[in-house]
């Protein structure tokens, strides 16, 4: 083995781990505003939420207090993070080159998660992701395209955000309730779609929002099969909701990170 291997072997890691560190506390440090120095992760279990020591945390053991394990998700993002790392290792995006690359993998994926486990796009988070997105995007292609992609972004789904909350006010007057706080399309999607189209660029964020759209027809689409197979589509059809922010983070990792996959997929 080469040697240099090691570097995104331990980067990967490290990545890995600061995004399970960050899914595991700013959720609920950021909502409380209970900081006091760093935080640690709690036990999952609901009747111990025991904190961790760090030495626990970082060697993934089991909850000292109850014996509770770590959450799949642990496991799930270090082996995806590492695999990302090595990735751009051998084919770093030839824009972002293989460290900033990194930076901006793992930004999107510590997005993802939160979005997946909470629905819920951390203010604070949105804003560190603007400044990184937009130093990014200038960094790789002039300020033009960057902000240009990045009032795009903005405008396309805010667009959407507005046929979303139409269709909120339908959906509630079907089901005869005043609000259950279900939004077809969250703020917090505008701003990422802001952040994706700086990160994008004009005129790429385009097709990266509507490819984004695609793989959330489609998981949708399944959805709405399989209710259909199970005979429950009229009870639960307008109790489906898919995140969004995952799928457009999806296109937009594509479009970064191998955007050879993607021209081949085009040319065809
Ligand atoms: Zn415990």
């Amino acid at each position: 083995m080469e040697l240099s291997l090691l570097i995104p072997i331990f980067l990967g890691l490290l990545a890995g781990g600061l995004i399970n560190y960050l899914a595991d506390v700013l959720p609920h440090t950021l909502r409380l505003s209970t900081t006091n120095g760093f935080a640690r992760p709690l036990c999952l279990n609901p009747e111990c939420k025991a904190p961790f020591r760090w030495t626990d945390t970082l060697l993934l053991r089991r909850c000292p207090k109850c014996g509770h394990g770590r959450s799949l998700r642990t496991y799930a993002t270090l082996v995806l993070a590492e695999a990302l790392s090595l990735f751009i290792w051998f084919s770093p995006p030839h824009t972002l080159g293989y460290a900033l690359g990194l930076v901006v993998l793992t930004y999107l994926l510590l997005v993802t998660v939160i979005d997946l486990e909470h629905r819920l796009i951390l203010r604070p988070l949105s804003l560190a992701g603007l400044i990184l997105a937009a130093l990014a995007g200038i960094y790789v292609r002039g300020w033009q395209s960057t902000l240009i992609g990045g009032a795009a972004g903005f405008g396309i789904m805010f667009v959407f955000y507005l046929f979303g909350r139409l269709f909120t006010r339908w959906r509630l007057r079907r089901l005869g309730k005043v609000n259950d706080n279900e939004e077809a399309l969250g703020s917090g999607d505008v701003t990422l779609a802001t952040i994706l189209g700086l990160l994008l660029g004009w005129p790429l964020i385009w097709f990266g929002l509507l490819l984004g759209i695609l793989f959330s027809g489609a998981i949708g689409l399944i959805i709405i099969l399989v209710l259909l197979l199970t005979r429950r589509y009229k009870t639960q059809a307008l109790n489906v909701f898919i995140p969004y922010g995952p799928f457009f983070i999806l296109s937009t990792f594509l479009l970064i990170y191998a955007p050879m996959w993607m021209s081949s997929l085009v040319q065809k």
